[in-house]
């Protein structure tokens, strides 16, 4: 049986920094779910069908990836899938108190289910959404942050100044 994994996240909107983690987690685990938050309690900037669209243009082509909205608790939905790991992205020492108590939480929830986190890459330690939020929505420059495929309808949706 091959392994499945679980890559969640809100993806608001996908940056090159979950693009490196997906890309990797798919040339080592057999199928990778990822799961995109459909309640979010920080109120997310795109709708779920637009974050799973821009993940679709992005990481759609890996053969092993399958991007899914879900809702509730990700222990059930990743025991519901099989799965046997969550897997997450770690940029900084920051990151890692939370990730930390969600891993120890999920796994009390499905004792079955660990976490992997994956290194980012160096280049994409600083990099998040909400960066990529702030900057576009002051105007500024995103090539450096998300795919040139889904540039122009980030920015557009973002950039509260009008200009490109
Ligand atoms: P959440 O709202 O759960 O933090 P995100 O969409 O922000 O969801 O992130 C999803 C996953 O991608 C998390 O594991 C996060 O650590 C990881 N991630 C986000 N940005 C980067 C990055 N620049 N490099 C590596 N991992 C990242």
């Amino acid at each position: 049986m091959g392994r499945t994994v679980i890559c969640p996240g809100s993806f608001d909107p996908v940056t090159f920094g979950h693009i490196d983690i997906i890309t990797r987690a798919a040339g080592m685990f057999d199928h990778v779910i990822v799961g995109v938050f459909i309640n979010m309690e920080k109120k997310p900037n795109f709708t779920v069908e637009e974050r799973i669209g821009f993940l679709k243009r992005t990481v759609g082509h890996l053969p092993n990836v399958e991007i899914v909205g879900f809702d509730g608790l990700l222990a059930d939905y990743a025991r519901e899938r099989g799965a046997t790991a969550i897997v997450r992205g770690l940029r900084a020492v920051s990151d890692f108190e939370y990730e930390f108590q969600m891993a120890l939480t999920n796994r009390k929830l499905n004792p079955e289910l660990d976490t992997v986190f994956f290194a980012s890459d160096a280049q994409y330690t600083y990099l998040s959404s909400s960066i990529v939020k702030n900057v576009a929505s002051l105007g500024g420059d995103i090539s450096n942050f998300v795919p040139a495929c889904i540039y122009d309808e980030i920015f557009e949706r973002l950039n509260t100044k009008g200009n490109h």
